[in-house]
């Protein structure tokens, strides 16, 4: 097997940082059992070890095939999906009134990691089917709901998410497709969507494609958008499907990554409109989708912590049989393994912990939702509601980009069998270059943090968080064990450094134009010292529990691993404060990016 999911480390994150365990004793999740996450972590694990990644390789080289309006996944995929399907993994944190299991949003967010470390094509489907269900259950009308989610959230029909266009990516006021209604209260949609991911598949019997458009009379630019749920096959009111609707796919991209899951470009309404119900209300279609986002951008975020454990794996192992050159001490007549040289070592060192810095990050953020969506008092909500709107960008960004460095870092372990496709490290780096592009660019997302979620209203969440990652820094640093001393010492320091670079993104004198310039600098800072301080929490808590007795190698390991990220990466975070303070000044106008070989 090459992919062993590591649910030990997954379910210690899920409680030493993410709080699960303390929130179930709680009562944040009613009744629910504390060792059903145990169960379900195992239970996923395997699935994703055993069933989904002996198919991920052969589902890269194959890939997914169009003819004559339709796709084809690889060979097996349709009884793959089935199996998945039917073991209930599509339901895990949906409503329980549709048929989910209504667990939290962490241990759905950690079975994702598990099933996209196995195979990232094939899990990309549940996550847009996910996202369709929990827009449909926030804003469509009861007779929608009923007539969709049942089979939605069972598995047994997939859904789209249809924002972009030719001409519509980030910018999707420029969204050209249109709407009329009918006389039956029905819409009418004709126009093109270009990159819908699984828009259509030999998956299920029905794909559910949620639109967005613009009717005759709205409003120009976003304010101007609506939602409609457009089926791939018409449903009668008994639940059965009936014709054919007007949206066809028309091709699908050949890709750098990511081969067996389909990108699809859709034609709707050329043979007179294809037949839609509205979801919300007319021109609220963008802040219907907004209310989603959070999670449908924690689950991208968890893409890039997925491929990056799994390429870690793979260089781990690889290193484990390589054999060149003689390390220090090594014996004259004897090769050494390439793990035994400290370059290779320091590789290896910085792929797990990055991975396990994002990880942390990304359950957090999960966490936040949970609490937005459970606490028990408005206010505590309403908190955690701001927390995970002010983590999803930086879970997205940082999560994304984690997962191609360290995916390219696997290569580099592997030499130049990295550069062939036959080890799977170049696989690993190929799937994970799309997460930084979509479900909104890094850049959008770094342009998010600073103008809404620190500039905007209730902003001041940037400060009080910032504080308790300066908390959690001097709870370690008062420690007498020099590791923890040590690492609570670069917390604080790292704290510090995002609160200058703050104050400084406040200050009355900036320049729109120099915000934007830095975003993306103040991302990966924010980042950082949240990656740090949530490992510093991990290693407190195996300090605690080493202390209690238990004796588990995993606790020393973990330490071990934040004491390496704090000294290695984030002892940055200073200097990329300096990066933001300093370099709006330094970035040229858009006339002076010439092009000297013209
Ligand atoms: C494999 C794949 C799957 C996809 N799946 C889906 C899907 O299921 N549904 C769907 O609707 N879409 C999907 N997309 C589309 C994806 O969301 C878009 O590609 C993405 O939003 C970026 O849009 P774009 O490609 O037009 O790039 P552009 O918007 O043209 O961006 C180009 C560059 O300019 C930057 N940029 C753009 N505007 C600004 C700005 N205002 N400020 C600063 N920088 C800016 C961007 O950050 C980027 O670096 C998918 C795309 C791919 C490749």
């Amino acid at each position: 097997m090459d992919y062993v999911a590591p649910v030990k480390s997954i379910h210690l994150a899920l409680d030493d940082v993410a709080g699960l365990a303390d929130d179930l004793a709680g009562g944040l999740h009613g009744g629910l059992d504390p060792e059903l996450p145990a169960h379900i972590l195992e239970e996923a694990g395997r699935f994703a070890g055993e069933t989904l990644a002996p198919v991920d390789r052969e589902g890269d080289r194959v890939g997914a095939r169009f003819a004559n309006g339709t796709v084809t996944l690889p060979d097996g995929w349709p009884a793959l999906y089935k199996a998945w399907a039917e073991a209930g993994w599509n339901t895990v944190d949906l409503p329980p009134e549709w048929g989910g299991m209504g667990l939290p949003v962490r241990l759905a967010t950690a079975c994702m990691e598990m099933w996209t470390s196995a195979c990232m094509s094939f899990s990309l489907g549940p996550v847009l089917t996910q996202g369709a269900v929990d827009a449909l259950e926030l804003h469509a009308d009861r007779a929608l709901k009923e007539k969709y989610l049942p089979k939605l959230v069972a598995g047994e029909w997939t859904a789209t998410m249809a924002l972009t266009e030719p001409q519509a990516g980030s910018d999707l006021a420029a969204v050209r497709t249109r709407a009329v209604k009918a006389d039956d209260g029905t819409y009418r949609l004709t126009g093109q969507k270009i990159f819908i991911t699984y828009a259509e598949h030999d998956l299920a019997e029905n794909i559910v494609h949620l639109v967005l458009a613009r009717l005759a009379d709205a409003p120009p630019g976003t304010k101007g958008l609506s939602l409609f749920l457009v089926p791939k096959f018409l449903v009668g009111d008994d639940g059965t499907l009936g014709a054919r609707n007007d949206v066809w796919c028309t091709g699908i991209e050949d890709k750098l990554g990511i081969h067996a899951s389909p990108t699809c470009s859709l034609a709707f309404g050329d043979n007179g409109g294809a037949v839609g119900w509205l979801v919300g209300a007319e021109n609220r279609g963008l802040a219907c989708m907004f209310t989603m986002m959070n999670k449908a951008r924690l689950f991208t975020g968890v893409q890039g912590v997925a491929v990056a454990e799994r390429a870690y794996q793979r260089a781990l192992a690889y290193a484990k049989t390589r054999r060149q050159g003689r390390a220090a001490g090594a014996p004259p007549d004897q090769s050494s393994l390439i793990v035994a040289h400290p370059d290779v070592r320091r590789t290896l060192m910085t792929m797990k912990a990055m991975t396990a810095a994002a990880r942390a990050v990304a359950y957090a953020a999960a966490a936040a939702i949970d609490r937005a969506r459970h606490a028990r008092t408005a206010e505590a909500r309403e908190a955690a509601e701001r927390l995970a709107g002010l983590l999803t960008p930086v879970t997205k960004a940082c999560c994304s980009e984690t997962g191609v460095e360290v995916a390219s870092l696997g290569i580099q372990i592997h030499g130049g069998m990295g550069f062939v496709e036959d080890t799977g490290a170049a696989q690993q780096y190929r799937d994970a270059r799309i997460v930084p592009i979509y479900e909104g660019t890094n850049g959008i997302q770094a342009i998010d943090l600073v103008t809404r979620k620190v500039l905007g209203p209730g902003g001041a969440i940037a400060e009080t968080t910032i504080a308790a990652y300066r908390d959690v820094g001097a709870a370690a640093a008062a420690i007498a064990e020099p590791r923890l001393r040590l690492l609570g010492d670069v917390v604080v320091e790292a704290a510090d450094a995002l609160t200058q670079a703050t104050a400084w993104l406040r200050a009355p004198e900036r320049s729109p134009e120099e915000l934007l310039a830095v975003a993306t600098p103040y991302l990966r800072l924010f980042g950082i010292t949240a990656g740090v301080s949530y490992l510093a929490k991990a290693a407190l808590a195996a300090r605690a529990r080493r202390e209690a007795g238990d004796n588990d190698p995993i606790h020393a390991d973990n330490i071990a691993t934040a004491y390496f990220y704090a000294q290695a990466i984030a002892v940055g975070a200073p200097t990329l404060a300096r990066v933001v303070i300093e370099s709006a000044d330094a970035l040229p106008g858009p006339s002076s990016l010439s092009d000297f070989a013209a």
